[in-house]
């Protein structure tokens, strides 16, 4: 029996090949970098472990899931940790907000900033919940093929405002500005700029609050490892060191994919977790069906880059939570020049992520691994030179740090490196840089959005943050379900 061929090791392209090998269809997992994860790649330097992206779990039902079907129990390749609290948010007047699930801590903590918005958040989080159930619970992991399934869609998202943005949905019920940051950053975590993406966005809020935030025994790397053991004990083959270079067609099929070094191989379909332009400009870009959906997907507003620090001290700072949100000096302002502005602003706003807080094993005895993101303008809106950019920013970022959060950290580095938004171009295909794919807009959301099988290639299927549902990882994860389907309906006999 001829393969199917699953294009690259993300979460996405794993949870695909899972799906499919569990339910008979031998799978091929090709990935181009020596080690599966995708944005979860991980680093490992002098004793320190470093998960290089995604690091707050959500959503563990739809992780274990993948165990379920599979036969087997989650708990025998892995440990999920809760993570108290969800995110610290902090504001450089020292103001500080522990976001967690505990209703009365967190109204208690509200009230401290404004006691109207006691009540306006819990307008803010029914709200939210009815996004949930809507966005997420019924159209998160069916895929949108014809217009019919978006009108279908269309009065419950017509009620929910889903033409309003993330911010000013969360100003109609809350007043208090520091709040409105606090509950509406959310959407930033998978490229949406909270001004301009679909309040849809604010289900991420009843996400956390219906399940947690979760962080892996081991870090994120340690989950994309049980993923890769669960494919290999069902009898998945995943071959590292496996850049695709071409596509083959016969017909108007994909009849194989040929890697950079010459090597073939022959599949019934492909699915693509690779960037999505990248899947039909550079592997299909010989095909005029590759070329013309490529001039079409570039003309398509992409989500913003990242700079991300991983750093190694020897002082674990005991006193940090897991997840730290740094809100700089501007919120708008520099949210504004993050999409839309040819320079790299002055200022900036962080997320630190110290996860010996939670797992002491990832740094040696007494030390801390750490990471610091910045949103930076991907490189269709900002032509920067990463090479010069890059070191600046890290100065700046590490002196920020040592004034406000870090006490002592020059002193105390022991390891670093930067990742920047050329990286993201380079090491992962990713047009433009971009971090978070194609910019989840809602004009670019659900049926708008690249679908789950090719509109014209039957055997073509994409899977990952540019399909949908989108980006993150319960949305790639998501998205892994909705192309499965379709799959397994065109190939089971
Ligand atoms: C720094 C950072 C922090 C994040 N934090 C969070 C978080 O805390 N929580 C959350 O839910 N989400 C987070 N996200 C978003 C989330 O990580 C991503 O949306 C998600 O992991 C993307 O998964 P994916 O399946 O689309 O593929 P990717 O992870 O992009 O993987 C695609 C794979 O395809 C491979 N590939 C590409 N081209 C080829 C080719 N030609 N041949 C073979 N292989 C190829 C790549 O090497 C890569 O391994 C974060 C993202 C970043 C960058």
């Amino acid at each position: 029996m001829k393969r199917t061929i699953v294009i690259g090791a993300g979460f996405g392209g794993l949870a695909l090949a899972i799906r499919l090998q569990a339910n008979g269809i031998p799978v091929t997992l090709l990935e181009q970098r020596d080690k599966p994860g995708g944005r979860a790649y991980v680093y490992q330097d002098q004793g320190f472990t470093f998960d290089a992206g995604p690091t707050v779990i959500t959503d563990p039902s739809a992780i274990e899931a993948l165990f379920t079907l599979a036969g087997k129990r989650m708990s025998d390749y892995v440990e999920l940790l809760p993570v108290t609290p969800f995110y610290r948010l902090c504001w450089e007047s020292g103001k500080v907000l522990d976001y967690d699930n505990d209703q009365q801590r967190l109204e208690q903590q509200i009230a401290r900033f404004n006691p109207h918005d006691v009540a306006g958040y819990q307008r803010f989080l029914e709200y939210s919940r009815a996004v949930f159930k809507e966005g997420y619970l019924k159209l998160g992991t069916v895929p949108f093929l014809s217009f019919r399934d978006m009108l279908r869609a269309g009065p419950q998202l017509a009620r929910l405002q889903a033409w309003r943005s993330v911010y000013s949905k969360v100003a109609e019920f809350i007043e208090d500005e520091h709040l409105r940051q606090a509950f509406s950053f959310h959407s930033l975590l998978v490229g949406g700029n909270p001004f301009a993406t679909s309040s849809i966005y604010t289900l991420i809020h009843a996400l956390e609050r219906e399940w947690g935030v979760w962080f892996a025994r081991g870090g994120t790397g340690a989950l994309v490892q049980a993923l890769v053991r669960l494919f290999q004990d069902l009898g998945g083959e995943l071959v590292l060191n496996a850049p695709v270079g071409r596509l083959e067609m016969h017909g108007d099929r994909v009849s194989g994919v040929t890697l950079q070094d010459g090597r073939r191989f022959d599949c019934t379909a492909v699915a693509s977790n690779a960037d999505v332009v990248h899947t039909y400009d550079k592997l299909l870009g010989h095909h005029p069906a590759g070329q013309a959906r490529a001039r079409t997907l570039k003309r398509k507003r992409m989500s913003n880059s990242l700079f991300v620090l991983y750093f190694g001290l020897n002082h674990h700072h005991d006193h940090l939570a897991h997840h730290t949100v740094c809100f700089g000096p501007r919120y708008r302002e520099l949210i504004d020049d993050i999409f839309h502005s040819q320079h790299l602003a002055e200022d900036f706003s962080l997320y630190l992520h110290a996860p010996c807080t939670t797992d002491p094993s990832l740094a040696p005895p007494g030390c801390g691994s750490y990471y610091v993101l910045a949103p930076v303008p991907h490189l269709g809106t900002a032509n920067l030179d990463w090479a010069q950019e890059g070191p600046r920013l890290r100065d700046r970022i590490f002196s920020y740090l040592e004034q406000y959060y870090m006490p002592g950290l020059h002193q105390q580095l022991v390891t670093q490196r930067m990742f920047t938004p050329f990286d993201f171009r380079d090491e992962l295909g990713a047009h433009l840089g971009s971090a978070f794919s194609i910019e989840p807009i809602l004009t670019q959301s659900a049926w708008f959005r690249p679908h789950n099988r090719d509109d014209q290639i039957a055997n073509l299927y994409l899977v990952g943050a540019g399909t949908h549902p989108g980006a993150g990882v319960p949305g790639v994860i998501g998205s892994a379900k909705a192309t499965a389907s379709l799959m397994l309906e065109d190939l089971t006999p």
